[in-house]
């Protein structure tokens, strides 16, 4: 039986409310003392594990059945509890990466700073993480550089390679006790080591271990809580937010490659206008956006940009992508205009005047050089952000003939699309609207078209491999062919052979 909860404005399901609160309080204060599992079954809960992704489950499986310990966890376990539908799977072993390698096919160890390991399933991608331990230079007094736990002076950790060996310290390293549940699909039990079965309930994220220690470890927790706050519509609790203000300016500290990614987790996931609003009340937001410092008093530019993320993350509600060149056009794009205007200015009186092409390049730099201080941002999204800039300025005196023009452009329906934002705060743009509007509707057409041509070409192309693939198989079925011929061999079977006939020459010293 399920019951219904009003969780912000959605009513959903959830499971959690067949719980003792009283009982969950107790285990999340006596975990702050000693660890242990309080563990519930998935079907006491009524949990549907159908909704979980069956490659994620086999991957388990696997692992499970060479001896290791697996289990999903994270944002997965915590979503399947909120009632939602859980979208990426991560899964926690004590199998090492070079174990899951060997056990599980199609996968590949990947990163510096954690190694983790991706099992490629068709298009979804399982995470597949050791359990780690966050606890060993205390224990063991191994210094930063003898371990693969290697931080800066800050505590900020820089690599963090060392392997635990149980379940319990695995999660003691995870962030936020709502992110530390673990399932194990084959037993269909949950387990909760730090309280995260109460933090649910009570809507609230809040840090494993002292705050403080944690985020100086890794500042980008910080922008997390911020994150999961907005996105589940959860408080954040006291002592977890209270770091904050003095800890802020480390995130300039994070790679600017991992600030770009975070950056796009938080504005491009559905709750980019929350992410907005709370990043703002702690001060964070001017950080990854030093160029806007000036325009945060100036209400046209938060209606704007508030204006265009709930657009975005009305998009995403309809699983429409969001794209990160969007995203830094619309709240970069004021700093543009401005560079743009006064670059504009002097060209007038200059002897040699420079092109549209030449300013808006001018101005771009101008713009995203400051930007490049905190997030990286990859050369052919820094290209579609200068593209969508250009063609706003050339929008602003197009007549139909360079409406024609521009439309043939590849950036041209995302142009559109923000021109149309620009027009309700800027009234003089409609006639352009109206002008443009048509030309939209052809080149929407255009390539859905392209898009169904290309999902034809690639159904064919399955089609033939699979077969050549038949083919094969009944050849070898058969024994119809004895000639040698290298389609009737995997690519593995024919490196085999190949390195039969080279130990064969070696031994028979052809190769001297
Ligand atoms: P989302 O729904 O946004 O994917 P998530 O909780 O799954 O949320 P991920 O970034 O996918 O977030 O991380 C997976 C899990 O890894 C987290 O739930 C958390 O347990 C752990 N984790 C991720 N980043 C950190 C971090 N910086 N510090 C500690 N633990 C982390
Ligand atoms: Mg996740």
């Amino acid at each position: 039986m399920s019951q219904i909860f009003l969780f912000g404005e959605e009513k959903i399901n959830i499971p959690l409310l067949k719980l003792d609160v009283a009982q969950l309080k107790q285990h999340k204060e006596s975990s702050k003392k000693k660890l242990s599992a309080y563990t519930i079954s998935t079907d006491e809960l009524g949990l549907d594990l159908s909704l979980l992704s069956e490659k994620a489950v086999k991957c388990i499986r696997l692992l499970q059945a060479s001896g290791f310990k697996a289990y999903l966890v994270g944002g997965c376990v915590r979503d399947l509890l909120l009632g939602k539908n859980p979208k990426d799977f991560d899964v926690s072993t004590d199998a090492t990466p070079n174990q899951i390698v060997k056990i599980l096919p199609n996968s590949r160890i990947i990163g510096r700073r954690f190694q983790i390991v991706h099992a490629i399933r068709g298009n979804e991608i399982i995470e597949i993480t050791t359990f780690r331990n966050n606890k060993v230079q205390a224990k063991t007094g191994v210094s930063p550089k003898m371990s693969n736990r290697v931080s800066d002076q800050s505590g900020m950790l820089l690599r963090d390679n060392v392997f635990g060996k149980s379940i319990t310290q695995d999660a003691q390293r995870r962030d936020f006790t709502i992110n530390a549940l673990y399932l194990d699909p084959e037993q269909r039990l949950i387990y909760d080591y730090t309280g995260g079965l109460y933090d649910l309930v009570k809507m609230q994220i809040d840090m494993i271990g002292d705050p403080s220690t944690r985020y100086l470890e890794d500042p980008v927790r910080m922008i997390r809580a911020l994150r999961f706050s907005a996105k589940l519509g959860f408080k954040i609790t006291k002592r977890t937010s209270a770091p904050i203000q003095k800890l802020k300016e480390n995130l300039l500290e994070v790679s600017n490659a991992r600030m770009y990614e975070e950056v796009n987790k938080i504005f491009l996931t559905g709750h980019g206008y929350e992410s907005f609003c709370i990043l703002r009340e702690y001060g964070i937001f001017e950080l990854l956006f030093p160029g806007t410092v000036e325009l945060l008093n100036n209400k046209a530019y938060t209606d704007f940009v508030e204006y265009s993320l709930k657009s975005s993350d009305a998009r995403s509600a309809i699983k429409k992508p969001n794209m990160p060149h969007f995203l830094y056009s619309v709240l970069l794009y004021p700093v543009f205009r401005q560079s743009y205007y006064e670059l504009e200015r002097e060209n007038e009186y200059s002897i040699k005047p420079l092109t549209l092409t030449e300013l808006t390049t001018i101005a771009v730099n101008n713009v995203l050089n400051a930007q490049y201080s905190v997030t990286d941002i990859p050369y052919a999204t820094t290209e579609s952000i200068t593209s969508m800039w250009r063609t706003q300025i050339q929008f602003d005196t197009a007549n139909e003939k360079a409406a024609a023009a521009l439309s043939e452009k590849g950036i041209f329906r995302a142009a559109f699309d923000f021109l149309v934002i620009r027009s309700y705060f800027e009234p003089y743009l409609e006639p352009m609207v109206t002008l443009l509007r048509p030309y939209y509707q052809r080149a929407k057409e255009l390539a859905l078209q392209r898009m169904k041509e290309k999902e034809q070409r690639k159904i064919a192309k399955r089609e033939k491999k699979a077969l050549k693939l038949e083919k094969r198989k009944k050849k070898k079925a058969t024994g119809a062919n004895t000639s040698f011929d290298d389609e009737q061999y995997t690519s593995k079977e024919r490196q085999e052979q190949l390195r039969k006939a080279k130990e064969w020459r070696k031994a028979m010293k052809l190769d001297i």
